[in-house]
């Protein structure tokens, strides 16, 4: 009796924390979306997000374990821009229909094909008067933060968008990234001229810590892109400016946050799959942030998706059925940083074994040895250094069997994932346009 009376006091127990649990998520699904965080993977097609759970897999258990992209994966995104420019899209005219729902032509920075400017969801969401907040890997002015905050017709025109950022009206509250180099000039200094307008401004990333909650936030912390993920002196950088960004941006009305995982791309560019793990690593680490951020924040959506594949990048080359990414795994620093070593320094074999954590074939080391010599006269050490960092990552490519297509971008379907409240509404196949059509529904 007693055995059954304290039985149905767990049931009635259990019951009534169910019950609870119900009606908390009752309360929560009526409630409307506060807050609203677009990632956008940039180059991140599938073979990215495959790729990194081979190479997070742990090799001494059987099972491949899941990523926090396969747990929220929900649908596929078609991201050919305005026909003018074909079937591939670049950077500027994916975030420009990510972030407007109208196609344009690739180098459109959230302009249409008859370059007049198109409204964004982050400057829908200021209008409604949300916070809005942009955290990227690269320069804050380069072309996926750009389509949000601003128009301009061409992605290269670096000075005039971040002028626009203050001359335009300032429509976000807070803006990490890279970009000194734009902000502070011989002829403007944008970085004095947003202090005046009331933001506290940081240069590293330990004033993170101390920044004061009620002022808005400028933090460049390089002068161009970040430095990579592997050379940086905190390779979790984005999960780290995230954490900052959403306490940063908590309010009652709520906000709209871009996040940009900005160096895949380049590291698709350069057919780095080192660098490219590294970055998906620290993006990683920013979802697994989102999720706990989410369960204490259930009125938020985060949804994330690629605006193009950069590459070609595909896992087996040279007919063999292998990937092997224990072949860079284990490396502290960039191929580039390996490259600018051996471009400036005279090295050893076995020097160049331990920042790679692999040795080279004899026939490897004098392909580098005569790049070295036979071009250091009539080539400028930049270009030499390219040239190392290009047969650095064809030898690491072809020792992990990481096969690439192009140095450029291609026109597969990427991945969208989505969790949060309203994640639902991304499932199945979508087009780059209906993401902003979407949240803006939701603002
Ligand atoms: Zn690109």
């Amino acid at each position: 009796m007693k055995k059954l009376l304290s039985l149905c006091l767990c049931t009635s127990l259990s019951l009534s924390f169910a019950l609870q649990a119900d009606e908390k998520l009752m309360t929560a699904s009526k409630k409307p979306i506060k807050n609203v965080i677009m990632i956008v993977g940039d180059g991140m097609g599938p073979a990215f997000t495959t790729a990194y759970r081979y190479y997070n897999d742990d090799p001494n258990t059987p099972e491949i374990e899941e990523t926090v992209f396969d747990r929220h994966l929900v649908g596929l995104n078609s991201t050919y821009p305005a026909p003018i420019s074909g079937y591939v899209t670049d950077s500027a005219a994916g975030a420009t229909a990510l972030a407007t729902g109208i196609k344009s032509y690739n180098g459109a920075i959230s302009v249409d094909v008859d370059k007049k400017p198109l409204k964004t969801v982050l400057q829908h969401a200021k209008t409604l008067g949300k916070k809005t907040g942009v955290v990227v890997t690269s320069q804050v002015n380069h072309a996926t933060p750009a389509s949000y905050i601003t128009h301009n017709e061409s992605r290269r025109n670096y000075d005039a968008i971040a002028d626009s950022y203050i001359d335009n009206g300032i429509n976000i509250d807070l803006l990490l990234g890279g970009g000194t180099k734009y902000f502070i000039r011989e002829d403007r200094n944008l970085v004095e001229e947003f202090k005046e307008k009331g933001f506290q401004y940081v240069d590293n990333y330990e004033q993170l810590t101390s920044i004061k909650k009620e002022e808005p936030l400028l933090g460049l912390f390089a002068p161009v892109g970040l430095p990579w993920s592997l050379d940086d002196s905190n390779k979790h950088r984005l999960s780290e400016m995230t954490k900052i960004a959403t306490e940063q941006l908590e309010n009652k009305n709520g906000y709209f946050m871009l996040i940009e995982a900005s160096q895949v791309d380049w590291a698709g560019h350069s057919n780095d799959i080192a660098s490219a793990m590294a970055e998906m690593d620290d993006l990683a680490k920013t979802l697994i942030y989102l999720e706990q951020y989410v369960e204490q924040n259930p009125d938020t959506l985060v949804v994330l998706t690629a605006d193009h594949s950069t590459g070609g990048l595909t896992l087996g080359s040279d007919g063999e059925y292998k990937w092997q990414p224990s072949v860079f795994k284990g490396m502290t620093q960039s191929i580039s940083a390996i490259a600018q070593f051996i471009a400036e320094k005279e090295f050893t074999a076995e020097q160049l074994a331990t920042m790679l954590t692999f040795a080279l074939t004899d026939e490897q080391l004098s392909q580098l040895h005569s790049i070295k010599q036979d071009e250091s006269e009539k080539i400028t050490k930049p270009q030499l250094t390219r040239q190392l960092y290009k047969k650095l990552n064809q030898f690491v490519s072809a020792k992990s069997f990481t096969g690439w297509t192009t140095g450029g971008h291609t026109g597969i379907d990427v991945p969208v994932f989505a969790f949060g409240k309203g994640f639902e509404k991304f499932q199945n196949k979508t087009d780059n346009t209906d993401i902003a059509k979407i949240i803006f529904t939701i603002l």
